[in-house]
């Protein structure tokens, strides 16, 4: 089986196919520490892309609760009971993927979800660790905790989905890499729906055709971010291109928070697929899960946000999230502000670290009302 190197676990990897990397890589940033679980991405995605027969319960963009809930249910923890926990030794994987599992000619390690479940979007939402004792009370540190994980496709540099389809229907485009299934080639035999760890592929029952997130690329192709991420309420999403040839560029926002500062990490990063989605660690959540879910520099990470304040450079890297509905591809902080550019060069992002204020008065004499805050 050909080899490639897999940044993520600092090591090559065995992967079933030798593709060139594409020539710029679409990736997105989700800072869970702002999430408030609202699903207007959910929403926004599924009424512009999910709305036909046989979609009914698909949701390319789902947001869960972490540590009981996830869509399908228990989508992460049937492969991790297949599989030993995964082992690092400074900062490389030292465990499998699921491509190296079995002998060169199997799929890769996965499961097929049964259709019930698909039908609990919500399960376990909200639901903390553990029960709160009557007394209890909050000193600092709580004791139990939940967070909200929002899941779109990542786009994978290895995708499993790729790597399983009997028909090569699945393809991973050159231009930005957003991972894409071909509908006029698939036969729906699910292989995709199998291999995908992340479980981001969907059979639908009246196409008989299996179907994922196509990354808004009708979108990206305009220079838009996707609608899962121009809708986003808590301003927890940056959309962009990670630099594919060559050395990570400071003046990407992607290169500089995933690459260079490393504050974003990616999801079950020993899968070993090279996702594409990238979160910012929750800073209540202890180590020790938080290392299963998003790999060995999880402390480094939450330290990092827990200082952002005296870190001018990253702060304002973390302003552009939610201030423009295109995709930045240059930014620059000054003393005050943070701002960005598109591919055209043209600005479309100017963010002051600190908001202007306007204290109104509380009487307004022009229409003799007074002005409260809610009026
Ligand atoms: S819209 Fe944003 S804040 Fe709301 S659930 Fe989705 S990711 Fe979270
Ligand atoms: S997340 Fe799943 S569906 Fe998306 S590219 Fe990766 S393996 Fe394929
Ligand atoms: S990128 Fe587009 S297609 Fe994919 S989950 Fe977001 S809104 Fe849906």
């Amino acid at each position: 089986m050909p080899t490639r190197t897999n940044w993520q676990l600092g090591r090559d990897i065995e992967y079933p196919y030798d593709a060139p990397p594409p020539q710029k890589q679409v990736a997105y940033i989700f800072d869970i520490n702002k999430c408030i679980e609202c699903q207007t991405c959910t929403i926004a995605c599924k009424t512009c892309w999910t709305s036909a027969k046989g979609e009914e319960t698909i949701f390319w963009n789902n947001v869960e609760t972490k540590p009981y809930g996830g869509y399908p249910t228990t989508w992460d923890l049937k492969l991790l009971e297949q599989r030993e926990p995964a082992q690092w030794q400074n900062g490389v994987l030292k465990t499998k993927t699921i491509f190296e599992d079995h002998g060169p000619l199997d799929s890769p390690t996965g499961h097929h979800p049964t259709p019930d479940d698909y039908s609990a979007l919500n399960l376990g939402e909200d639901d903390i660790t553990g029960t709160v004792e009557q007394g209890g009370h909050f000193s600092g540190v709580h004791p139990m905790w939940m967070f909200y994980l929002a899941r779109i496709c990542n786009h994978c540099d290895n995708p499993a989905c790729v790597a399983a389809c009997p028909r090569k229907a699945v393809y991973k485009r050159d231009e930005d890499g957003i991972v894409l299934i071909d509908q006029e080639r698939c036969r729906g035999y699910q292989e995709c729906v199998k291999a995908c760890p992340y479980k981001k592929t969907f059979f639908n029952m009246i196409s008989r055709t299996s179907e994922k997130c196509i990354g808004c690329y009708p979108r990206v192709e305009q220079g838009e971010v996707a609608l899962c991420v121009e809708s986003c309420i808590g301003k927890i999403r940056l959309h962009g291109f990670l630099s594919t040839q060559g050395e990570p560029q400071a003046d990407n926002p992607l290169d500089y928070i995933v690459k260079i500062r490393q504050l974003a990490l990616p999801l079950y990063p020993q899968f070993g697929t090279g996702p594409n989605v990238y979160y910012i660690p929750p800073v209540h959540v202890p180590d020790g899960f938080l290392g299963q879910l998003f790999g060995p520099n999880v402390e480094k990470a939450k330290a990092m946000y827990s200082t952002l304040k005296n870190d001018k450079e990253l702060l304002g890297a973390l302003l552009l999230f939610g201030a423009t509905t295109r995709i930045v591809t240059k930014f620059k902080v000054n003393e005050n502000e943070v701002i960005g550019w598109d591919v055209k060069g043209e600005e479309v992002a100017r963010v002051p670290f600190t908001e202007h204020t306007y204290i109104r008065d509380h009487y307004d004499k022009r229409f003799d009302v007074y002005r409260h805050n809610t009026t």
